[in-house]
């Protein structure tokens, strides 16, 4: 196996040996997946990103991309040696400025011997230059990098960075980001956060992109090409940025009809979910043919084919909820998607009472009288569905199912008080399944393990819940008027 590899130049100076302090056999390299059993090799051990600043030159006639990336990071262990997830082809390493010995192992690690081994509790400094055809590039059979006929995207869920910067790849690190993109004239660039200035010199213009707030890796994205972009505010006074791709034909319209009602959504989720929790919101919508919207931080990802049938205000409510539910609070490990997919649809059942398109309850009845007790629709767990099944439909209907489940148990006022409180309870981190139970449970005061249970853990069937008569006689329930635009919203991943 390459981890019993010792990189060459590692212990050879003598320098380097007596740097060493007398613990030194407690120096170990950082394992190469932080520990998410659905995805081993996913992030990193043995150090915490705070920052990455990447300076980027993008060039779209032949999708190649240069990058220096500075991350700062503080070490969690003695570390001997640590990875970083990356595709692209790497020039050069330093660790504290000294130049480090690299190599690559498996689908995406980079592997990073420090000439001098780490101390716990360092803080450090890894520059890593590189280039490289991102769309060229591929891990586990697939590339997350979509090329467009004007540029490039990335933007996929539960990975999209190794295609254009080095990380620790998993939502527990987060991090703030600088992001700086020099392209040719007449090409944009765009990325999370606030646009803090431009440049332009000798044909390239530099885009200066920030996210202050803490991000995790995979909600970062980079979209390059031809764009119009569109400022506003919101009356709750949220700065709003929404890009659309000049190549988007028959889908414009309606794009712009949906997304340009990003600060009215935006106000209206506040309401449910508390204060908008980023400095800046938006859109956009590249020339891709993907089917999938994701929640990137600040600047969601939509496909144009999520408005092929006309506008559908529906899936701009499901990217904005997941800016407090999946961003703001991210899930702790993959198998906590529920958290993210349960509450960004649920979101949309109150947008479509609001809507007057079904009630939350209309939808929820729908859902448990369309499938049949023999349906695969049950075998899925909501609450721990498998890394097959992460995306699956279920996660989100019978997610959101459990949450209207839960609304009629612990009643409304208990219900949008839980609504209300989670976002804040867990701000800028992580937090699990259980995690919500337990807040859902002080909150209402309630034991709740018996419902958590039957409605996200068991693969079949929950019998027909008592305050639903309606389901119960086996009566067909009507399919609400919003189905449709919600359904066509699902994220279908590239693999
Ligand atoms: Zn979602």
């Amino acid at each position: 196996m390459h981890r019993r590899m010792i990189a060459p130049g590692a212990l050879a100076a003598a320098s380097v040996l007596l740097a060493i302090p007398a613990s030194a056999a407690s120096y170990s390299p950082g394992t190469p997946g932080i520990g998410d059993p659905y995805y081993p090799y996913y992030g990193n051990g043995g150090y915490d990103v705070s920052h990455y600043d990447l300076r980027l030159r993008y060039q779209p006639k032949t999708d190649e991309l240069q990058g220096t990336a500075t991350i700062l990071a503080k070490t969690t262990q003695d570390l001997s040696r640590f990875d970083l997830d990356f595709l692209l082809d790497v020039s050069e390493v330093r660790v504290n400025g000294a130049e480090a010995s690299f190599t690559t192992s498996g689908e995406h690690e980079l592997v990073v011997t420090p000439k001098t081994p780490l101390a716990k509790g360092t803080q450090i400094t890894v520059v890593v230059r590189y280039s490289g055809v991102p769309s060229a590039k591929s891990a586990y059979g697939f590339t997350s990098w979509h090329r467009t006929p004007d540029g490039g995207v990335a933007a996929n869920e539960p990975e999209a960075a190794w295609w254009w910067f080095p990380s620790n790849d998993h939502p527990t690190d987060k991090a703030t980001y600088d992001v700086s993109v020099a392209v040719p004239d007449g090409t944009q660039a765009l990325s999370n956060g606030t646009l803090q200035s431009t440049a332009s010199k000798l044909g390239w213009t530099r885009y200066n992109w920030r996210q202050n707030k803490p991000q995790a890796t995979y909600l970062a994205t980079l979209a390059l090409g031809k764009f119009d972009i569109t400022t506003g505010t919101s009356d709750g006074g949220v700065p709003v940025v929404n890009a659309y791709s000049k190549d988007l034909g028959d889908t414009d319209g309606a794009a712009r009809a949906s997304v340009e009602r990003t600060g009215e959504i935006v106000d209206w989720l506040s309401g449910y979910f508390g204060p908008y929790p980023f400095s800046t919101a938006g859109g956009y919508v590249p020339n891709t043919t993907t089917g999938y919207a994701l929640e990137t931080q600040t600047r969601v990802y939509y496909s144009p084919r999520q408005f092929a049938n006309g506008s559908n205000t529906s899936v701009v409510v499901h990217e904005l909820a997941h800016q407090w539910y999946g961003d703001y609070v991210s899930l702790k490990g993959w198998k906590d998607i529920w958290i993210n997919e349960g509450f960004a649809r649920y979101a949309q059942w109150l947008w479509s009472e609001h809507e007057g398109e079904g009630t939350a309850q209309e939808l929820a009845d729908y859902v448990y009288a369309s499938h049949p007790a023999d349906d695969a629709f049950w075998t899925v767990k909501p609450g721990d569905p498998g890394p097959d099944e992460q995306f699956a439909s279920a996660v989100y209907d019978r997610g959101a199912l459990a949450i209207q489940e839960l609304r009629n148990e612990i009643g409304d006022d208990a219900f949008f008080a839980v609504l209300k409180g989670w976002p804040k309870e867990h701000a800028y981190g992580n937090a699990s399944v259980a995690d919500f139970q337990k807040y859902a449970e002080q909150v209402s005061g309630k034991p709740l393990s018996a419902l958590f249970d039957t409605w996200l853990f068991q693969p079949e069937k929950p019998a027909a819940p008592s305050v639903r008569a309606l389901v119960k006689t086996g009566t067909a329930v009507a399919q609400p008027k919003s189905w449709k635009k919600i359904e066509a919203t699902n994220e279908v991943h590239g693999h």
